[in-house]
């Protein structure tokens, strides 16, 4: 532990005490984004350096100094590790991988929008992000530095969501919406504002994980003007929880904003029970709600991140009704080729007829309903 603590120190190029450390734009101009800078932080061999690079071919690195620092460099299954830094599983292709696996691309009416349920759209502004995860499900098109929405772009998209009146929930996504400047981003959300139908507006964001500094009080007095807004965050393991991270988090609900979060399961990362409650347990106490665990999809090269859908189902079950409804998530499956989040679960019914229905509680005991009978 202490070791581990002085290699840090040596071995991080950038650290806590930089007067910058706490300024985002300085977190992102400087971050970790080839082998060679990488090696300043974690040793690497020649191999490992040319793997990571084969993998760079297809999708970028982009680690900000931040995030880097919570990788402990003696653990080479490390969670923060596993999550930011690439693999050579990476240029593996499985049979069942999909370049849009998601479908997203037939329900996207106009650029920047999926529209695929009735009273929701997902509205996609950026696709730069300030950490790049190995396990993205749009690898396909994440990454690509320059693509971040133009004027033309805000246009259209705000026209379709105008002219479509059912549109009562607009989810601001990417990329990483936050790592566009606050008046970028002000500028779209202004807009969404003056639409009558839109009522609430949501942000599905990284920052608080990968960035929390990007959580700044100008940013929050600007989210606060457009309410109800509601930010959905994405933490996968318990040691992203750090004081920085809570600080942001509390910094968002503070301002009224519900925050969810949404994670990934992840083999070797956080398939396990243990681990699952610790992360679920941490994210209420610093009054963050679990929205979804997501079955890893079938993105391109991530097929080491798979795990059975069994292990899904059996780290819920092995959780619901011990620890706070409030900490468990909804376990779905994001159906292939797009048909939408599909919640899959232990099935806690035995069996239901007219008479009665009988079913299974959280310690396995059967219980009995009798079904209500009507004469009249
Ligand atoms: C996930 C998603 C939404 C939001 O779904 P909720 O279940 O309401 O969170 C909307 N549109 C698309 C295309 C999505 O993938
Ligand atoms: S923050 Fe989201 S969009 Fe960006 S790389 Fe991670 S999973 Fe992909």
């Amino acid at each position: 532990m202490a070791l581990g603590h002085i290699m840090r120190t040596i071995m991080n190029r950038y650290n806590k005490n930089d007067p910058e450390w706490n300024n985002w734009q300085w977190q992102i101009a400087h971050s970790i984004k080839t082998s060679d800078d990488l090696s300043q932080h974690i040793p690497l061999t020649d191999q490992r350096k040319d793997d990571i690079n084969k993998c760079l071919a297809n999708f970028r690195m982009a680690i900000t100094p931040y995030y880097a620092s919570l990788i402990n460099i003696g653990d080479p299954k490390d969670p923060i590790m596993m999550q930011a830094v690439p693999s050579i599983d990476e240029t593996y292709f499985n049979e069942n991988d999909l370049l849009d696996p998601l479908g997203e691309e037939k329900e996207s009416p106009v650029p920047h929008i999926v529209h695929r349920y009735p009273d929701r759209v997902l509205f996609l502004v950026t696709l730069r992000c300030s950490m790049y995860c190995r396990h993205c499900t749009r690898k396909r098109v994440v990454g690509e530095v320059d693509k971040e929405i133009d004027e033309k772009g805000i246009t259209e998209a705000i026209k379709y969501i105008s002219d479509h009146d059912q549109i009562r929930d607009v989810l601001i996504s990417g990329g990483d919406p936050l790592v566009m400047t606050t008046a970028k981003l002000e500028g779209i959300i202004g807009k969404l504002r003056t639409i009558k139908h839109v009522d609430i507006i949501r942000i599905g964001t990284r920052v608080p994980v990968v960035l929390p500094m990007r959580i700044t009080d100008e940013l929050i007095d600007m989210l606060k003007k457009y309410h109800p807004i509601w930010i959905n965050t994405h933490f996968n393991h318990p040691n992203e929880i750090t004081d920085e991270a809570k600080n942001a988090c509390i910094k968002i609900v503070n301002a009224g904003i519900p925050l969810g979060n949404q994670s990934v399961l992840l083999k070797g990362i956080n398939d396990q029970k243990d681990v699952m409650k610790e992360l679920l347990l941490r994210l209420v106490s610093m009054r963050v709600r679990p929205y979804y665990l997501y079955q890893c999809d079938l993105s391109k090269g991530i097929s080491h991140f798979r795990t059975t859908v069994d292990t899904g189902i059996d780290i819920i079950h092995a959780l619901t009704g011990h620890i706070s409804g409030y900490a468990i998530p909804k376990y779905v499956i994001d159906a292939p080729t797009g048909g939408g989040k599909i919640p899959i679960g232990y099935n806690y019914l035995v069996s239901k007829d007219d008479q009665e229905v009988v079913m299974e509680n959280y310690l396995g005991k059967i219980y009995r309903y009798p079904q209500p009978k009507h004469n009249r």
